[in-house]
């Protein structure tokens, strides 16, 4: 027996590592067997001593309340006979890689059966032990029950699964209600207008009253079919480079007259050089409109707003503060969830409570995100914080000037298709310099792949987001037609996620180019996959491979 004074007086003289080396502990052979038949007997891991060609020799007690049987159950019979069919042809594979490159360990989840039928899922490490000719002696199984972490992970992913498909129920059915609500809706507003405009006194009013209830609902029901169609997936951007100073402008211009009408004072103060972001131009303006409009709303009667913007790390943060009421502590938590008003409908303040649940959603798809401020009775500030982008389009038309036209040595046929049109301007643009090459354009996806399989081009530009026929499917229908399976296709889209780009690359695109567009590498990939056609003119191989990537 070791005691631990003797222990640590050996420590002291001799190097650690001796000391951790049990071998020299042992006066004899016979106390390491004590030891291991200790440690086996009573580990709470399950363990077995297996021959070298998959026989129980040994099994610990743990190993025996995991699986059901008795050890004389067990001893004898080959691990396959207790594991589940579809992991044993996995297992049987490693059994001569062992032997063969001396691999001494591995470990893996399976799936081990029950004495009663029923399934344990372990985590099994196993590992070689060999005598001095190097031969294996024994296999030592070490084997820990996951069955319950296994169950777990199964119910939370049944359970996501679930509510993903109740949710999509759920925009599905919100969808085509507001669709279906908005045919009769455009009937009363229609009416009422006209009656407005051909009845007196009372009617009028009743009219106006009508007209005016049913803008407010028809407002309401766009908002929920925004909020459907970004929950659904259905919602496309176009993503572009725009300068948010400009559309802080406009979007001020616009409420201009509400905030003069309550005596709000507005205070730009961004800088005076363009601040430019990746947003789809109309929804942005939306967003701006509904924070805005609030500022103005849930202010005080002369107030103020005052936008101001943030440059970090690739982002750019607009802050829309204001002077005005303010929103308690205790409800900030709740100012983005849909119809809640946080109390402002026992006011006069009209609204749905909506706005704010929409701005959030669209801003997170289009990669950003909308935080909020405040101080109760003395205001808020909203965060409204997007992507910035490298460049504007009178940026990429000064880029196009400056680049060389593209040498080919040989005509090139183009097919673009982009339903953004200042897109589609900007491509021909630089097409346009390089005299080798005839774009044709398309703007949807029905319309491209028509346009291609009367042209057949020699590569086609294709964008992603598009309204109908999004990109992703017209790849695939290309890729599936013998016809034009072997044409090189380049993807240009804002939608630059890693998963996204190698997705699309393994689903047959050749290159995969960001916008905003650089000019000098969407020619020089052009180049290279106009060059490899022409060493391989016969190959009718789909594709050659993914050129340019850039990320
Ligand atoms: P609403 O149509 O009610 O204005 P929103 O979704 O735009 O809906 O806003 C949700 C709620 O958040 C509002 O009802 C209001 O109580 C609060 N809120 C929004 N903006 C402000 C603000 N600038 N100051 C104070 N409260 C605000």
């Amino acid at each position: 027996m070791i005691s631990r004074e003797s222990l640590l007086k050996t420590q002291q003289k001799e190097s650690l590592t001796d000391t951790l080396d049990f071998s020299k502990r042992f006066s004899s052979s016979k106390d390491a067997i004590k030891l291991f038949q200790h440690i086996f007997e009573h580990s709470a891991t399950g363990m077995a001593i297996v021959s070298s060609d998959g026989y129980y020799l040994g099994v610990n007690p743990s190993l025996l309340e995991m699986l059901g049987y008795t050890r004389e159950e067990l001893i004898g019979r080959h691990f396959a006979d207790i594991t589940h069919p579809d992991d044993t042809k996995e297992e049987m594979y490693y059994l001569p890689l062992m032997h063969k490159s001396k691999q001494e360990n591995f470990k893996r989840e399976k799936r081990y059966v029950h004495k009663d039928g029923s399934l344990v899922w372990a985590i099994l490490s196993v590992s070689n032990v060999y005598d001095e000719a190097d031969n294996i002696l024994f296999v030592v199984n070490q084997i820990v029950d996951i069955s319950l972490r296994k169950k777990t992970e199964l119910e939370l992913r049944e359970a996501k699964e679930e509510a993903e498909r109740a949710n999509r129920t759920k925009s599905e059915f919100l969808s085509k209600m507001s669709h279906e609500l908005r045919t009769p809706l455009n009937a009363i507003i229609g009416f009422s207008e006209l009656l407005e405009l051909v009845s007196q006194n009372k009617a009028r009013d009743y009219a106006q009253q009508v007209h005016k209830a049913g803008k407010h609902l028809l407002g309401m029901i766009n908002e929920v079919l925004d909020i459907a169609r970004i929950e659904s997936g259905g919602m496309s951007l176009n993503m572009e480079s725009i300068d948010l100073r400009k559309a802080v402008h406009e979007a001020c211009a616009l409420i201009e007259h509400d905030a003069s009408k309550h005596s709000i004072a507005m205070h730009c103060r961004l800088p005076e050089a363009p601040i430019y972001i990746q947003a789809d131009a109309k929804r942005l303006m939306q967003v701006l409109i509904n924070l805005l409009s609030n500022a103005i709303k849930y202010n005080k009667e002369a107030g103020s707003i005052f936008l101001r913007s943030y440059l970090e790390d690739g982002f750019v943060s607009l802050e829309v503060e204001d002077t005005g009421i303010g929103i308690p502590e205790d409800k900030l938590d709740d100012v983005f969830m849909a119809f809640n008003r946080l109390g402002a409908e026992q006011s006069n303040i009209e609204g749905t409570g909506i706005g704010l649940t929409v701005s959030k959603n669209l801003v997170e798809a289009m990669g950003g995100n909308l935080k909020v401020e405040s101080k109760y009775g003395q205001g808020s500030s909203f965060f409204l914080r997007l992507k910035t982008s490298a460049k504007s389009a009178t940026d990429s038309l000064r880029e196009i000037q400056a680049t060389k036209p593209a040498e080919l040595g040989r005509d090139l046929k183009l097919v673009y298709i982009e339903d953004n049109l200042a897109n589609r301007n900007l491509m021909q643009s630089i097409i346009s310099r390089n005299k080798e090459m005839t774009l044709y354009m398309a703007t949807d996806g029905i319309k491209g792949l028509e346009l291609i399989r009367q042209e057949l081009p020699d590569i086609i530009l294709l964008d992603l987001h598009m309204p109908g026929l999004s990109g992703d499917r017209v790849l695939e229908e290309l890729k599936a037609d013998p016809k034009t399976a072997a044409i090189p296709v380049v993807i240009l889209s804002a939608d630059a996620t890693p998963q996204r780009v190698k997705s699309l690359l393994e689903h047959g695109a050749s290159a995969y180019l960001t916008k905003p567009l650089e000019v000098r590498q969407l020619l020089q990939t052009l180049q290279d996959l106009s060059a490899r056609q022409a060493v391989k003119p016969t190959d009718s191989s789909p594709n050659t491979g993914p050129t340019v990537t850039k990320t």
